[in-house]
Protein backbone atom coordinates (compact mmCIF):
# COMPACT_ATOMS: atom_id res chain seq x y z
CA UNK A 1 0.00 0.00 0.00
CA UNK A 2 0.95 3.88 -0.67
CA UNK A 3 1.14 6.60 1.66
CA UNK A 4 -0.34 9.82 -0.89
CA UNK A 5 -1.51 12.92 0.45
CA UNK A 6 -5.23 12.87 1.55
CA UNK A 7 -5.52 16.35 0.11
CA UNK A 8 -8.87 16.33 1.91
CA UNK A 9 -8.75 19.35 4.43
CA UNK A 10 -10.44 21.76 2.69
CA UNK A 11 -13.46 20.31 1.25
CA UNK A 12 -13.98 18.31 4.36
CA UNK A 13 -14.07 21.05 6.54
CA UNK A 14 -16.97 22.64 4.05
CA UNK A 15 -20.74 21.74 4.79
CA UNK A 16 -22.91 19.93 2.00
CA UNK A 17 -24.32 22.57 -0.66
CA UNK A 18 -27.36 22.27 -3.13
CA UNK A 19 -26.89 24.05 -6.79
CA UNK A 20 -29.36 24.74 -9.70
CA UNK A 21 -30.18 22.22 -11.21
CA UNK A 22 -29.58 21.75 -15.11
CA UNK A 23 -31.82 22.07 -18.14
CA UNK A 24 -31.01 18.61 -19.39
CA UNK A 25 -30.41 15.38 -17.71
CA UNK A 26 -28.87 12.79 -19.09
CA UNK A 27 -29.38 9.36 -17.70
CA UNK A 28 -27.02 6.04 -17.54
CA UNK A 29 -28.32 3.30 -19.60
CA UNK A 30 -25.61 0.78 -18.49
CA UNK A 31 -24.86 -0.09 -15.03
CA UNK A 32 -22.90 -2.27 -13.52
CA UNK A 33 -23.15 -5.22 -16.04
CA UNK A 34 -25.84 -5.21 -18.62
CA UNK A 35 -28.45 -2.65 -20.21
CA UNK A 36 -31.98 -0.93 -19.33
CA UNK A 37 -34.75 -0.98 -21.29
CA UNK A 38 -36.00 2.14 -22.13
CA UNK A 39 -40.31 2.72 -21.08
CA UNK A 40 -41.34 6.21 -21.67
CA UNK A 41 -41.38 7.61 -25.42
CA UNK A 42 -39.75 10.68 -26.89
CA UNK A 43 -41.67 13.34 -26.40
CA UNK A 44 -43.38 11.59 -23.45
CA UNK A 45 -43.80 13.96 -19.87
CA UNK A 46 -42.51 12.29 -17.08
CA UNK A 47 -42.97 12.92 -13.08
CA UNK A 48 -40.15 13.42 -10.54
CA UNK A 49 -39.11 9.77 -9.24
CA UNK A 50 -41.13 8.06 -12.23
CA UNK A 51 -39.33 4.42 -13.51
CA UNK A 52 -38.14 5.45 -16.99
CA UNK A 53 -36.02 2.27 -17.85
CA UNK A 54 -35.81 -1.30 -16.27
CA UNK A 55 -33.01 -3.46 -16.12
CA UNK A 56 -33.06 -6.03 -18.79
CA UNK A 57 -30.82 -8.40 -16.72
CA UNK A 58 -30.29 -10.08 -13.32
CA UNK A 59 -27.00 -7.55 -12.72
CA UNK A 60 -28.46 -3.63 -13.46
CA UNK A 61 -30.94 -1.35 -11.90
CA UNK A 62 -33.95 0.70 -12.81
CA UNK A 63 -33.70 4.16 -13.65
CA UNK A 64 -35.86 7.11 -12.47
CA UNK A 65 -36.42 10.72 -13.07
CA UNK A 66 -34.70 13.16 -11.09
CA UNK A 67 -36.74 16.10 -12.09
CA UNK A 68 -40.36 16.34 -14.30
CA UNK A 69 -39.97 17.13 -16.94
CA UNK A 70 -40.14 15.91 -21.79
CA UNK A 71 -38.07 12.88 -22.50
CA UNK A 72 -35.94 14.12 -25.45
CA UNK A 73 -34.42 10.87 -26.65
CA UNK A 74 -31.53 8.86 -26.31
CA UNK A 75 -28.11 10.79 -26.46
CA UNK A 76 -24.19 9.12 -27.58
CA UNK A 77 -21.60 10.25 -25.09
CA UNK A 78 -18.14 9.36 -25.66
CA UNK A 79 -19.69 5.79 -26.92
CA UNK A 80 -22.22 5.29 -24.43
CA UNK A 81 -25.59 5.67 -24.55
CA UNK A 82 -28.26 8.25 -21.87
CA UNK A 83 -31.75 8.69 -21.63
CA UNK A 84 -32.08 12.76 -22.04
CA UNK A 85 -34.63 14.54 -20.52
CA UNK A 86 -35.42 18.04 -20.89
CA UNK A 87 -36.34 19.78 -17.11
CA UNK A 88 -39.60 21.46 -16.70
CA UNK A 89 -38.43 23.06 -13.54
CA UNK A 90 -41.89 22.21 -11.85
CA UNK A 91 -41.28 19.19 -9.79
CA UNK A 92 -44.27 17.65 -10.02
CA UNK A 93 -43.27 14.26 -8.61
CA UNK A 94 -44.99 10.82 -8.29
CA UNK A 95 -46.44 10.44 -4.84
CA UNK A 96 -43.75 8.84 -2.62
CA UNK A 97 -44.97 6.31 -0.60
CA UNK A 98 -42.35 4.80 2.61
CA UNK A 99 -42.78 1.23 3.04
CA UNK A 100 -43.70 -0.02 6.63
CA UNK A 101 -40.64 -1.11 7.58
CA UNK A 102 -41.72 -2.36 10.86
CA UNK A 103 -41.78 -6.09 11.10
CA UNK A 104 -40.32 -6.52 7.07
CA UNK A 105 -38.83 -9.45 5.99
CA UNK A 106 -35.76 -10.32 3.53
CA UNK A 107 -38.29 -10.68 0.68
CA UNK A 108 -39.56 -7.48 0.70
CA UNK A 109 -36.38 -5.16 1.94
CA UNK A 110 -34.60 -6.55 -1.16
CA UNK A 111 -37.78 -5.78 -3.27
CA UNK A 112 -37.79 -2.14 -1.73
CA UNK A 113 -33.97 -2.13 -2.54
CA UNK A 114 -34.49 -3.22 -6.06
CA UNK A 115 -37.59 -0.95 -6.88
CA UNK A 116 -35.37 2.16 -5.39
CA UNK A 117 -32.56 1.28 -7.65
CA UNK A 118 -29.93 1.64 -5.16
CA UNK A 119 -26.29 0.32 -6.64
CA UNK A 120 -23.05 0.84 -4.32
CA UNK A 121 -22.20 4.48 -3.99
CA UNK A 122 -18.43 3.58 -4.20
CA UNK A 123 -17.63 3.41 -7.82
CA UNK A 124 -18.42 -0.34 -9.06
CA UNK A 125 -22.14 0.32 -8.77
CA UNK A 126 -22.87 -3.10 -8.19
CA UNK A 127 -26.98 -3.70 -7.64
CA UNK A 128 -27.44 -3.42 -3.74
CA UNK A 129 -30.84 -5.52 -3.87
CA UNK A 130 -28.26 -8.64 -4.81
CA UNK A 131 -25.42 -7.52 -2.18
CA UNK A 132 -27.99 -7.84 0.58
CA UNK A 133 -29.73 -11.04 -0.77
CA UNK A 134 -27.69 -13.05 2.26
CA UNK A 135 -30.07 -15.93 4.15
CA UNK A 136 -30.48 -13.74 7.43
CA UNK A 137 -28.94 -15.43 10.64
CA UNK A 138 -25.53 -16.28 8.15
CA UNK A 139 -24.05 -12.91 8.71
CA UNK A 140 -21.17 -12.47 11.04
CA UNK A 141 -20.22 -8.66 10.73
CA UNK A 142 -21.28 -6.02 8.43
CA UNK A 143 -18.72 -3.69 7.59
CA UNK A 144 -19.88 0.29 6.59
CA UNK A 145 -17.01 1.29 4.39
CA UNK A 146 -16.30 4.80 4.99
CA UNK A 147 -12.35 4.39 4.10
CA UNK A 148 -12.46 7.12 1.36
CA UNK A 149 -8.76 6.81 0.56
CA UNK A 150 -8.40 8.26 -2.73
CA UNK A 151 -7.11 11.87 -2.50
CA UNK A 152 -9.46 15.32 -2.33
CA UNK A 153 -12.55 13.14 -2.35
CA UNK A 154 -15.06 14.30 1.08
CA UNK A 155 -18.40 12.93 0.29
CA UNK A 156 -18.52 10.21 2.65
CA UNK A 157 -16.69 11.75 5.03
CA UNK A 158 -19.36 14.77 5.28
CA UNK A 159 -22.12 11.88 5.33
CA UNK A 160 -20.92 10.21 8.10
CA UNK A 161 -20.13 13.89 9.84
CA UNK A 162 -23.84 15.33 9.34
CA UNK A 163 -25.99 12.75 8.00
CA UNK A 164 -24.98 9.54 11.04
CA UNK A 165 -28.42 9.41 12.35
CA UNK A 166 -29.56 8.42 9.29
CA UNK A 167 -27.10 5.78 8.50
CA UNK A 168 -28.00 4.42 11.98
CA UNK A 169 -31.64 4.09 11.10
CA UNK A 170 -30.87 2.26 8.10
CA UNK A 171 -28.41 -0.25 10.22
CA UNK A 172 -30.77 -0.57 12.88
CA UNK A 173 -32.97 -2.15 10.66
CA UNK A 174 -30.84 -4.06 8.16
CA UNK A 175 -29.77 -6.07 11.76
CA UNK A 176 -33.11 -5.93 12.55
CA UNK A 177 -33.61 -8.20 8.86
CA UNK A 178 -30.54 -9.34 8.20
CA UNK A 179 -29.53 -10.30 11.95
CA UNK A 180 -25.59 -9.66 11.40
CA UNK A 181 -23.93 -10.35 14.63
CA UNK A 182 -21.33 -7.40 14.33
CA UNK A 183 -21.33 -3.95 12.51
CA UNK A 184 -17.90 -2.20 11.82
CA UNK A 185 -17.50 1.46 11.03
CA UNK A 186 -14.12 1.31 8.66
CA UNK A 187 -12.99 5.03 8.71
CA UNK A 188 -9.03 6.20 7.95
CA UNK A 189 -7.14 7.42 11.24
CA UNK A 190 -7.27 11.03 9.65
CA UNK A 191 -10.68 10.89 10.42
CA UNK A 192 -10.56 9.76 13.80
CA UNK A 193 -12.81 12.72 15.41
CA UNK A 194 -16.02 10.82 13.37
CA UNK A 195 -15.42 8.03 16.08
CA UNK A 196 -17.23 9.38 19.26
CA UNK A 197 -19.99 10.98 16.66
CA UNK A 198 -20.60 7.51 15.20
CA UNK A 199 -20.28 5.60 18.55
CA UNK A 200 -22.96 8.37 20.46
CA UNK A 201 -25.78 7.94 17.34
CA UNK A 202 -25.00 4.34 17.60
CA UNK A 203 -26.42 4.49 21.30
CA UNK A 204 -29.46 6.80 20.77
CA UNK A 205 -30.56 4.14 18.48
CA UNK A 206 -29.61 1.47 20.86
CA UNK A 207 -27.07 0.20 18.28
CA UNK A 208 -23.63 -2.06 19.40
CA UNK A 209 -21.13 -0.95 16.31
CA UNK A 210 -17.35 -0.24 16.84
CA UNK A 211 -14.88 1.47 14.86
CA UNK A 212 -11.94 0.06 13.42
CA UNK A 213 -9.10 2.65 12.84
CA UNK A 214 -7.50 1.94 9.04
CA UNK A 215 -4.14 3.44 8.26
CA UNK A 216 -3.90 6.50 5.76
CA UNK A 217 -2.95 4.34 3.16
CA UNK A 218 -3.98 4.02 -0.17
CA UNK A 219 -5.88 1.73 -1.55
CA UNK A 220 -7.49 1.19 1.81
CA UNK A 221 -11.13 1.68 0.93
CA UNK A 222 -11.05 -1.41 -1.71
CA UNK A 223 -13.72 -4.12 -0.45
CA UNK A 224 -10.66 -7.10 -0.24
CA UNK A 225 -8.50 -4.53 1.47
CA UNK A 226 -11.08 -3.20 4.10
CA UNK A 227 -12.24 -6.71 5.03
CA UNK A 228 -8.47 -7.62 5.15
CA UNK A 229 -8.05 -4.70 7.59
CA UNK A 230 -10.97 -5.26 9.65
CA UNK A 231 -11.11 -8.74 9.86
CA UNK A 232 -7.54 -10.25 9.08
CA UNK A 233 -9.50 -12.46 6.53
CA UNK A 234 -7.69 -12.41 3.08
CA UNK A 235 -10.19 -13.20 0.22
CA UNK A 236 -9.83 -13.90 -3.47
CA UNK A 237 -11.11 -11.33 -5.88
CA UNK A 238 -13.99 -12.88 -7.19
CA UNK A 239 -15.23 -14.45 -4.14
CA UNK A 240 -18.39 -13.09 -2.41
CA UNK A 241 -17.68 -11.71 0.93
CA UNK A 242 -21.24 -13.74 2.24
CA UNK A 243 -19.89 -16.65 1.96
CA UNK A 244 -17.16 -15.57 4.84
CA UNK A 245 -20.35 -14.09 6.85
CA UNK A 246 -19.35 -10.71 5.37
CA UNK A 247 -20.90 -8.06 3.79
CA UNK A 248 -19.43 -4.30 3.11
CA UNK A 249 -21.43 -1.67 2.18
CA UNK A 250 -20.12 1.89 1.57
CA UNK A 251 -21.83 5.08 3.49
CA UNK A 252 -22.92 6.53 0.57
CA UNK A 253 -24.90 3.27 -0.34
CA UNK A 254 -26.51 3.08 3.60
CA UNK A 255 -27.70 6.86 2.84
CA UNK A 256 -29.36 5.78 -0.38
CA UNK A 257 -30.66 2.61 1.60
CA UNK A 258 -32.13 5.24 4.07
CA UNK A 259 -34.14 7.36 1.70
CA UNK A 260 -36.03 4.29 0.01
CA UNK A 261 -36.90 2.56 3.30
CA UNK A 262 -37.83 5.81 5.05
CA UNK A 263 -38.69 8.38 2.74
CA UNK A 264 -39.49 5.50 -0.19
CA UNK A 265 -37.31 7.82 -2.21
CA UNK A 266 -35.58 6.28 -5.53
CA UNK A 267 -31.87 6.74 -5.86
CA UNK A 268 -32.01 10.26 -7.73
CA UNK A 269 -29.41 12.25 -6.14
CA UNK A 270 -25.77 11.68 -3.90
CA UNK A 271 -22.72 14.07 -2.68
CA UNK A 272 -20.08 14.52 -4.92
CA UNK A 273 -16.99 16.51 -3.99
CA UNK A 274 -15.86 19.27 -6.30
CA UNK A 275 -11.77 19.95 -6.34
CA UNK A 276 -8.60 19.25 -7.60
CA UNK A 277 -5.21 21.70 -7.89
CA UNK A 278 -6.98 23.68 -10.95
CA UNK A 279 -10.96 23.83 -9.34
CA UNK A 280 -11.61 27.55 -8.42
CA UNK A 281 -13.89 26.53 -5.57
CA UNK A 282 -13.44 23.41 -3.38
CA UNK A 283 -16.77 21.71 -1.73
CA UNK A 284 -19.28 19.03 -1.44
CA UNK A 285 -22.48 19.14 -3.55
CA UNK A 286 -26.04 17.59 -3.50
CA UNK A 287 -25.93 16.81 -7.35
CA UNK A 288 -29.03 14.64 -9.11
CA UNK A 289 -28.09 11.58 -10.90
CA UNK A 290 -27.85 12.60 -14.81
CA UNK A 291 -26.56 15.79 -14.30
CA UNK A 292 -23.77 17.23 -16.35
CA UNK A 293 -20.25 17.70 -15.23
CA UNK A 294 -19.72 20.77 -17.54
CA UNK A 295 -23.10 22.08 -15.45
CA UNK A 296 -21.40 21.48 -12.40
CA UNK A 297 -18.47 23.47 -13.58
CA UNK A 298 -20.25 26.20 -14.59
CA UNK A 299 -22.46 26.76 -11.25
CA UNK A 300 -19.96 26.62 -9.11
CA UNK A 301 -17.36 29.26 -10.71
CA UNK A 302 -15.28 26.49 -13.12
CA UNK A 303 -15.63 26.24 -16.99
CA UNK A 304 -14.83 23.20 -19.05
CA UNK A 305 -11.34 23.82 -20.58
CA UNK A 306 -9.94 20.82 -21.93
CA UNK A 307 -6.75 22.97 -22.86
CA UNK A 308 -6.35 24.68 -19.08
CA UNK A 309 -7.16 21.16 -17.11
CA UNK A 310 -8.35 17.41 -17.00
CA UNK A 311 -12.05 17.36 -15.24
CA UNK A 312 -11.52 13.65 -14.05
CA UNK A 313 -14.63 11.75 -12.67
CA UNK A 314 -13.86 10.42 -10.11
CA UNK A 315 -10.70 10.02 -7.88
CA UNK A 316 -7.39 10.87 -8.88
CA UNK A 317 -6.20 7.20 -8.55
CA UNK A 318 -9.09 5.31 -10.38
CA UNK A 319 -11.38 8.23 -12.04
CA UNK A 320 -11.67 8.69 -15.48
CA UNK A 321 -11.33 11.47 -17.59
CA UNK A 322 -14.01 13.02 -18.72
CA UNK A 323 -14.53 13.52 -22.41
CA UNK A 324 -17.07 15.71 -22.51
CA UNK A 325 -19.20 18.11 -20.69
CA UNK A 326 -22.10 16.27 -21.12
CA UNK A 327 -20.67 13.19 -18.87
CA UNK A 328 -23.00 13.08 -16.10
CA UNK A 329 -22.80 12.30 -12.38
CA UNK A 330 -23.68 8.21 -11.65
CA UNK A 331 -24.26 6.97 -8.89
CA UNK A 332 -21.09 6.00 -7.99
CA UNK A 333 -19.22 9.33 -8.73
CA UNK A 334 -18.09 10.47 -5.38
CA UNK A 335 -16.00 13.59 -7.10
CA UNK A 336 -15.21 15.64 -9.79
CA UNK A 337 -11.70 17.20 -9.98
CA UNK A 338 -10.18 19.43 -12.40
CA UNK A 339 -6.36 18.86 -11.97
CA UNK A 340 -3.27 20.32 -14.22
CA UNK A 341 -2.41 18.47 -17.08
CA UNK A 342 0.79 16.02 -16.46
CA UNK A 343 2.21 14.74 -19.64
CA UNK A 344 4.46 12.31 -17.99
CA UNK A 345 7.21 10.70 -20.37
CA UNK A 346 7.30 6.51 -20.05
CA UNK A 347 10.85 5.33 -19.76
CA UNK A 348 12.24 2.12 -19.54
CA UNK A 349 11.37 0.00 -17.18
CA UNK A 350 14.43 -0.20 -14.63
CA UNK A 351 13.17 -3.55 -12.71
CA UNK A 352 13.17 -1.19 -8.96
CA UNK A 353 10.44 -3.58 -8.52
CA UNK A 354 8.27 -0.61 -6.39
CA UNK A 355 5.67 -1.20 -8.24
CA UNK A 356 5.53 -4.85 -7.03
CA UNK A 357 6.20 -3.92 -3.40
CA UNK A 358 2.88 -1.21 -3.40
CA UNK A 359 1.01 -3.18 -5.00
CA UNK A 360 -2.22 -4.87 -2.44
CA UNK A 361 -2.88 -7.62 -4.34
CA UNK A 362 0.84 -8.70 -4.07
CA UNK A 363 0.95 -9.17 -8.27
CA UNK A 364 3.93 -7.96 -10.33
CA UNK A 365 2.33 -4.95 -12.76
CA UNK A 366 6.02 -5.06 -14.89
CA UNK A 367 5.16 -8.13 -15.71
CA UNK A 368 1.60 -6.71 -17.50
CA UNK A 369 3.27 -4.86 -19.60
CA UNK A 370 5.60 -6.70 -21.06
CA UNK A 371 3.20 -9.45 -22.20
CA UNK A 372 0.48 -7.46 -23.04
CA UNK A 373 2.94 -5.87 -25.39
CA UNK A 374 3.61 -9.45 -26.40
CA UNK A 375 0.12 -9.90 -26.85
CA UNK A 376 0.49 -13.44 -24.55
CA UNK A 377 -2.86 -13.82 -22.84
CA UNK A 378 -1.20 -17.06 -21.29
CA UNK A 379 1.32 -15.33 -19.40
CA UNK A 380 -1.50 -12.36 -18.51
CA UNK A 381 -3.40 -14.93 -16.81
CA UNK A 382 -0.34 -16.85 -15.20
CA UNK A 383 0.42 -13.27 -13.55
CA UNK A 384 -2.90 -13.10 -12.04
CA UNK A 385 -3.88 -9.95 -14.15
CA UNK A 386 -7.50 -10.93 -13.44
CA UNK A 387 -7.01 -10.18 -9.68
CA UNK A 388 -5.70 -6.52 -10.09
CA UNK A 389 -8.45 -4.20 -8.54
CA UNK A 390 -7.14 -1.46 -10.83
CA UNK A 391 -6.11 0.26 -8.35
CA UNK A 392 -3.49 2.73 -10.01
CA UNK A 393 -1.02 2.23 -6.84
CA UNK A 394 1.36 0.80 -9.28
CA UNK A 395 1.66 3.41 -11.39
CA UNK A 396 1.97 6.18 -9.07
CA UNK A 397 4.95 4.12 -7.69
CA UNK A 398 6.58 3.85 -10.54
CA UNK A 399 9.53 6.29 -11.24
CA UNK A 400 10.18 5.74 -14.75
CA UNK A 401 6.69 6.92 -15.70
CA UNK A 402 6.19 2.86 -17.21
CA UNK A 403 2.65 3.42 -19.01
CA UNK A 404 1.41 0.39 -16.39
CA UNK A 405 -2.80 1.57 -16.35
CA UNK A 406 -3.05 1.46 -20.19
CA UNK A 407 -1.16 -2.33 -20.15
CA UNK A 408 -3.27 -3.53 -17.59
CA UNK A 409 -6.34 -1.82 -18.94
CA UNK A 410 -5.33 -3.42 -22.42
CA UNK A 411 -4.94 -6.69 -21.37
CA UNK A 412 -8.23 -6.95 -19.14
CA UNK A 413 -9.87 -5.95 -21.73
CA UNK A 414 -7.96 -8.88 -23.93
CA UNK A 415 -8.94 -11.13 -21.67
CA UNK A 416 -12.54 -10.32 -21.45
CA UNK A 417 -12.59 -10.34 -25.12
CA UNK A 418 -11.43 -13.78 -25.10
CA UNK A 419 -13.49 -14.93 -22.68
CA UNK A 420 -16.70 -13.60 -24.60
CA UNK A 421 -15.14 -15.51 -27.73
CA UNK A 422 -14.95 -18.69 -25.62
CA UNK A 423 -19.03 -18.04 -24.62
CA UNK A 424 -19.91 -17.23 -28.45
S1 LIG B 1 -1.35 -4.30 -10.37
FE1 LIG B 1 -3.48 -3.73 -10.11
S2 LIG B 1 -3.93 -4.10 -7.96
FE2 LIG B 1 -1.69 -4.06 -8.18
S3 LIG B 1 -1.12 -1.92 -7.76
FE3 LIG B 1 -1.36 -2.09 -9.96
S4 LIG B 1 -3.49 -1.49 -10.34
FE4 LIG B 1 -3.34 -1.95 -8.13
S1 LIG C 1 7.98 0.55 -10.68
FE1 LIG C 1 8.16 1.01 -12.85
S2 LIG C 1 10.38 0.95 -13.22
FE2 LIG C 1 10.03 -0.05 -11.25
S3 LIG C 1 9.78 -2.25 -11.76
FE3 LIG C 1 7.74 -1.37 -11.77
S4 LIG C 1 7.39 -0.81 -13.90
FE4 LIG C 1 9.59 -1.10 -13.68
Amino acid sequence: MLLIPSLKKKTKHQDILSLPDPPLFYLPLGSYAGDMQVQVAEGQQVQMYQQLAASTGPMSAKVHAPVSGTIVGITEISGDRFLTLKNDFRYTAQQLSPPDVDGMGSAEFLAILAEAAVEGSGGARFPTHLKYNIAPGTLDTLIVNGAECEPYLSADYLLMKTACDNLMRVLQLVQRVLASRKIVFAIERQHRELEKLLLQAAKAFSLTVSVTLLPNAYPQGGELQVIKSVTGLEIAKGTIPAKHGLLVSNVGTLWAMHDAFFDGKPYTERIVTLSGNRSKTLGNYLVKIGTPVGHLLVETGNAWDSDRHSVIIGGPMMGRAAQSPLTPIHKGVGGVLLLEHTNPKAMNCIACGYCVDVCPQRLMPLEFVRHNQEGDLAQLKSYHLDDCIACGACAYACPSDVPLMYHIQSGKAKLQQERRNGQS
